[in-house]
């Protein structure tokens, strides 16, 4: 299932998130991308790149509006970053147009921070009484290095992409569904509703019934104009404040600073790592960590404060810088207060009901490999250019998508110039005419060995070359160039004529010339036109002898010839009239 979605139609096939998602959840067929639910993290980054605008998240503030509408009672609860939601606007701001809008109670989420933290630390020194805890829940075993399960694009990473790894992953809610589950004991009837940046917590929020609905900040701002843009602020409400630690949760290394724990950028035990191919690249090698206690993952490279749906496009440092201004400025605890802590912490314990998928289907053997590599002209190492082109980046890992159905051959634009490149060819070598292609400085771009052999460059190599190396006269070439309107007529060229059709390629500055050897058709035209005037002249001969004749006939008789003659005569210029006017 994922939460994102592409309209088809609008898809340009240019790969360009392709090659952006990390874990490759696109799929291409017929020209057009759609996500691979199963595969895909749902974090949205690929939203914002497509040039298209072709992919959408799923929009539940319809659904909230309804419910808003009715008159339910939604408790928000609301995500840490919500203090750098907005440049031009305070956190309180957003807070009592939530209020305005008709939700019941604002939340911060980042009190439950606080307690999935020391959660996290508890796993780490895991005493007999946690062990029990966790053993309630069904969970036998959490190795180290633990890796923080509170952002949902690493726990499905993890999850699909490597499952051997979710012994790493802490058993802990993550702040917002720990808080939506706080919220459902109190009064189960009730709505909670998450706003945050992030689209993956919609998915996240479909494994248990304590989220009703997630919207992101931008869905606010669409729940906002859907009131007419202006929603008249009627309470000042402050919500309760998690401490000032639980409020650095959304920056990377915020984890520690909630935590208490004092982490060097160069430390042994704890690390920090954001950005999904920072974690496949930690979770490839991962034997290699053994020796760290505890990770920080963060699918959003900077953390959620780099998550993909912030209504305006301030830079991750800006908001970092404001997060910091912004806490310092609120008077927050210091540290978490002692009543319910244990209680709370251990409502955050949870098995995660990860969705222990297999992940992708049985892997290619090299023979298959082989024979779609060969499919795009791929047979030796040398042929793999893995240009990327495709969004693969490898040729390789593109034959594997192939081989699974998420990807076409067509892909691979190096092949398809290629194949375009000697299909031309082909074409260019077998027509018995003559074609020469010229850019707008007369620089020949294109020629076919029959224009070679017409004007005797036979062997030559006239690409590159200006057109007088192979015509001697290229007037017509400059009027078409000059005009741009094609151009028929014929050329001599030694003993030899030529048709020509020259025309010039729209958009592309070039003209085209085609050439054809009618040679022996002006030869037999030559022919049959002195046949007919030497049959002509036979053919006076004989009228003006058979005259002659016939008039001495006709003197005896006392009769006239002259009509005959003139009707032989006219006869005569008829045809050779008709003659002159097919040599035009
Ligand atoms: S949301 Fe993330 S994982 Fe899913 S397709 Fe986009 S970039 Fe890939
Ligand atoms: S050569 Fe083709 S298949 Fe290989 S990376 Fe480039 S576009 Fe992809």
């Amino acid at each position: 299932m994922t939460v994102l979605k592409i309209k088809e139609t609008d898809c340009q096939d240019c790969y360009k998130c392709v090659r952006f998602c990390p874990v490759k959840a696109i799929k291409i067929k017929d020209g057009h991308a759609s996500i691979i639910g199963e595969r895909c993290l749902g974090d949205g980054g690929c939203v914002e790149i497509c040039p298209q605008k072709a992919k959408e998240v799923r929009q539940d503030w319809p659904v909230v509006k309804d419910w808003l509408e009715k008159g339910e009672e939604i408790i928000v609860s609301l995500a840490p970053s919500y203090l750098v939601a907005y440049r031009n606007k305070s956190p309180q701001n957003l807070v009592n147009t939530l209020y305005s809008l008709g939700f019941k109670k604002v939340e911060e989420t980042a009190i439950w921070a606080d307690y999935v933290a020391r959660a996290h630390q508890e796993l780490l020194t895991m005493d007999e009484k946690n062990k029990n805890i966790l053993r309630e829940k069904g969970i036998f075993r959490v190795k180290k290095p633990v890796i923080t399960s509170s952002c949902p694009g690493v726990v499905k990473l993890i999850d699909y992409y490597y499952p051997h790894l979710k012994e790493h992953l802490a058993p802990v809610l993550s702040p917002m569904m720990a808080h939506g589950k706080y919220l459902k004991e109190q009064a189960p009837e009730r709505k909670v509703v998450f706003v945050g940046p992030c689209a993956a917590k919609k998915e996240e929020a479909t494994r248990a019934g304590y989220i009703d609905a997630v919207l992101t900040f931008t869905e606010i701002q669409e729940l906002i104009k859907s009131e007419g843009n202006e929603v008249e602020v009627k309470q000042d409400i402050t919500p309760e404040l998690a401490t000032e630690k639980g409020a650095f949760f959304p920056a990377s290394g915020g984890f520690y600073k909630t935590a208490g724990l004092k982490v060097t950028e160069i430390d042994n035990k704890f690390l920090t790592v954001t950005g999904i191919e920072k974690l496949q690249e930690l979770f490839s090698s991962f034997e290699k960590v053994q020796n760290l206690e505890l990770i920080e993952a963060m699918a959003c490279e900077g953390g959620c404060l780099a998550g993909a749906f912030f209504p305006d496009s301030a830079s991750l440092w800006e908001r970092r810088q404001k997060l910091l201004e912004r806490i310092e400025q609120q008077e927050r605890k210091k540290i978490v207060g002692e009543q319910n802590l244990e209680q709370n912490v251990k409502l955050t314990f949870m098995n995660l009901n990860l969705d222990n998928k297999t992940n992708d289907p049985e892997e290619p053997d090299e023979e298959d490999i082989k024979k779609i590599l060969a499919k795009t002209g791929k047979y030796t190492e040398q042929d793999e250019l893995n240009c990327g082109a495709c969004g693969y980046n490898t040729c390789r890992e593109k034959a594997r998508a192939v081989y699974y159905g998420w990807a076409e051959l067509e892909m691979c634009l190096p092949y398809m110039r290629q194949r375009a490149e000697s299909l031309a060819n082909k074409f260019l070598e077998s027509v018995p005419n003559g074609v020469v292609v010229i850019d707008s400085t007369f620089t020949i771009q294109e020629v076919n060995p029959t224009i070679l052999e017409m004007f005797n460059r036979e062997g030559v190599n006239l690409i590159g070359k200006t057109l007088d190396e192979l015509l001697t006269d290229i007037s017509h070439f400059a009027e078409v160039m000059e005009t741009q309107i094609q151009k028929e007529g014929k050329i001599k060229h030694g003993d030899r004529v030529f048709e020509e059709l020259i025309f010039p390629i729209e958009d592309e500055d070039l003209i085209v010339g085609i050439f054809s050897d009618i040679t022996e058709m002006e030869k037999q035209r030559k022919d049959l036109k002195d046949l007919k005037q030497e049959t002509l002249l036979n053919a006076r001969k004989v009228i003006d002898k058979q005259m002659r004749v016939a008039q001495e006939i006709a003197g005896l008789l006392g009769e006239t010839t002259a009509e005959t003659k003139v009707t032989l005569s006219r006869l005569i210029d008829i045809i050779s009239g008709e003659e002159e006017k097919n040599d035009g």
